[in-house]
């Protein structure tokens, strides 16, 4: 539970959200201004310390078929969750995943049969997130990483992928062989900035 604190005219406001996925929003207002200085200190002190003692990790290996991208997606997103992230937060995490996972399975196996391995860590704040096949891998990573690049331009695809993985996780790295697969790893460090004002 996150408390967003704001002042109105004279009465101050606090907005108890609960970021829980659903992100359900309550308002309740208080007229003392003590009582939301409490709030607000109790709330940071129990967010530091949820999120110092989280070390967590998990695996999934799915077969490299496109049903299982949301499989992948929501798995990822129901991982951090204890980190209670903002909606905007999981947002970018699920949008990355899914990228990376769709280019395993229409890329690295051409829709072909072949296993997708997802692998998550998180330590404290910081997400770490693997995404791997064995399939055909990249020839050239650098150009395959630009945007608009893409080497399927008759069907849907844009070539923006790399390009959303890069905007919203806070670090990219492409590890590919031809012939063996490639390794995509993302890390973001979740509640950076926390929501408390
Ligand atoms: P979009 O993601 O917008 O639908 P796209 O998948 O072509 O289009 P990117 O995700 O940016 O765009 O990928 C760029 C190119 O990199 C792809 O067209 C493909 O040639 C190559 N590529 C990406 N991931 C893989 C992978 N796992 N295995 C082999 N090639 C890949
Ligand atoms: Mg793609």
């Amino acid at each position: 539970i996150y408390f967003k604190c704001r002042k109105a005219g004279k009465s101050n406001f606090v907005t108890i959200r609960n970021t829980k996925v659903c992100g359900i929003y309550e308002r309740l207002e208080y007229d003392n201004r003590i009582k939301t200085r409490i709030l607000k200190e109790r709330n940071r002190k129990m967010q530091i310390s949820i999120k110092r003692k989280i070390k967590n990790w998990m695996q999934l290996e799915i077969s490299a078929i496109s049903e299982n991208e949301q499989l992948a997606r929501i798995a990822v997103a129901s991982f951090i969750t204890p980190l209670n992230p903002t909606l905007e937060e999981m947002a970018d995490v699920k949008t990355a995943v899914s990228e990376a996972v769709t280019n395993a399975i229409i890329h690295g196996y051409e829709e072909q049969a072949g296993t997708v391995y997802i692998r998550c860590r998180l330590e404290g704040e910081l997400l770490e997130v693997e995404v791997e096949d064995k399939g055909i891998g990249i020839d050239n990573i650098e150009l395959a990483m630009e945007p608009l690049f893409t080497t399927k331009s008759d069907a849907e695809r844009s070539g923006m992928g790399f390009s959303f993985m890069e905007a919203f996780m806070d670090e990219l790295e492409v590890e590919s062989t031809p012939g063996e697969g490639t390794l995509i790893r993302m890390q973001k460090e979740i509640g950076y900035d926390p929501w408390i004002c």
